[in-house]
């Protein structure tokens, strides 16, 4: 930001406003009018809910539709004087838009990448939720920031707590980045209890709420494996400084080591408002939407080591990990067919790291030339998970 603009409101665009991040990143918003300002918001079909967003913000001139049947439906219920726009097209339009100072991008899975790309070589600073967009494409992602100078403010919570931690510590005495996890809704069940568990009992997450791909993921920890490989890309570490450790309250969202031995570790309440706040107005610190953890009050933190045996999908994500390339995005793309079979009740629980380990095995992971072979491995990475699913499917 030039330091004449120093005082104006940020003006954000949000991509994947009807989610659980676009609802709290709302709040954030709602809560600052003065530092905050909503200039263009994305979807990828609910223009219900979009158009009341867009009637609460006045200052909302765009909007976009992934959905193209749903953007041309939209037209008849927003304000007057906004803009519709449609498809990936849309989305890159309210990415790249003149008058946004900051873009969030929240929208799921893969469809968040090329508008991200896109606000980069804007120049636009770029706060990331969607983790599928570093997983898949780490490398081509921090080489545009770098040649932007465009630092990336991660919203995920582990991955915002990390970046304060680090804060203006030299990456020479950085000795391991270590990510906590909830353990998710399984984390006191044992293995073969495992084995006939059902998407309900799956959801019930016991800190966060959030959306049931995620809350799957948490209970298998591929949420933290995909985590580990985020924080690979954005602080520039090698696997063997990833680490994850059980934290059963959510409270601290990660520690950060350094060569000396000394620890520093970041707390707040397991609410999505905290990092996303941070994300939108740093350097700038002000009163939070809801109250820090009370510490006149007494509670524990935990931590217990992971167990590889009973979380097999965080000893593949190392190892796609330390096997580079592609196998990230492999481990990603066959674990979302993984878990929508399991959701639509069609693979047993503990199918699903086998059915992402044997897709690793089929694909050549050898390093991606540019954007395009991404996501044509990534097609190719659904097609074969989706072949072996009838091999392991529940009888
Ligand atoms: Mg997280």
């Amino acid at each position: 930001m030039s330091a004449s603009a120093a005082n104006a409101p940020k003006r954000v665009v949000l991509l994947g406003a009807t989610g659980s991040i676009g609802e709290s990143t709302l709040r954030v918003i709602a809560a600052h009018p003065d530092r905050l300002q909503l200039v263009g918001l994305a979807a990828r079909a609910n223009h219900a809910a979009l158009a009341r967003i867009a009637a609460d913000h006045p200052t909302v001139r765009h909007v976009a539709l992934f959905d193209e049947t749903a953007a041309g439906a939209a037209k008849d219920h927003l304000p007057a004087g906004v803009t519709v726009h449609a498809g990936m097209e849309g989305l890159t339009t309210l990415a790249t838009l003149p008058e946004a100072d900051i873009v969030l991008v929240a929208v799921v899975g893969v469809t968040g990448l090329a508008p991200a790309m896109a606000a980069i070589e804007a120049g636009k600073d770029l706060a990331l939720a969607s983790k599928e967009i570093l997983v898949m494409a780490g490398q081509f992602v921090m080489a545009a920031a770098a040649r932007r100078d465009i630092t990336l403010r991660p919203v995920d919570s582990e991955h915002n707590a990390v970046f304060q931690c680090l804060a203006d510590n030299p990456t020479k005495d950085l000795a391991r980045v270590t990510l906590t996890a909830s353990g998710g809704a399984f984390r006191d069940r044992s293995l073969a209890e495992l084995a006939h568990v059902k998407p309900a009992d799956a959801l019930n997450h016991p800190n966060w709420d959030m959306g049931p791909k995620i809350t799957v993921d948490s209970a298998t920890l591929a949420n933290k494996g995909l985590e580990l490989i985020e924080a690979r890309w954005l602080f520039d570490l090698r696997s063997e400084q990833c680490n994850a450790v059980l934290h059963t309250q959510s409270l601290a969202h990660c520690i950060v080591e350094f060569t000396d031995g000394s620890m520093i570790t970041h707390l707040c309440p397991p609410s999505m408002t905290f990092p996303i706040q941070h994300a939108l107005l740093h350097p700038e610190r002000l009163p939070g939407v809801e109250p820090p953890l009370n510490l006149d009050r007494a509670f524990s933190l935990d931590f217990r080591p992971v167990d590889q045996a009973r979380f097999p999908m965080l000893g593949l994500a190392y190892a796609a990990m330390r096997r580079g390339g592609a196998a990230p995005a492999i481990y990603n793309a066959a674990n979302e067919i993984a878990v929508a079979a399991f959701l639509a009740e069609s693979l047993p629980f503990l199918a699903i790291p086998t059915l992402v380990e044997q897709t690793l095995t089929q694909l050549d992971p050898s390093d991606p030339t540019d954007l395009a072979a991404v996501i044509a491995l990534d097609a190719e990475a659904r097609r074969i998970a989706r072949s072996l699913l009838p091999t392991l499917a529940t009888a």
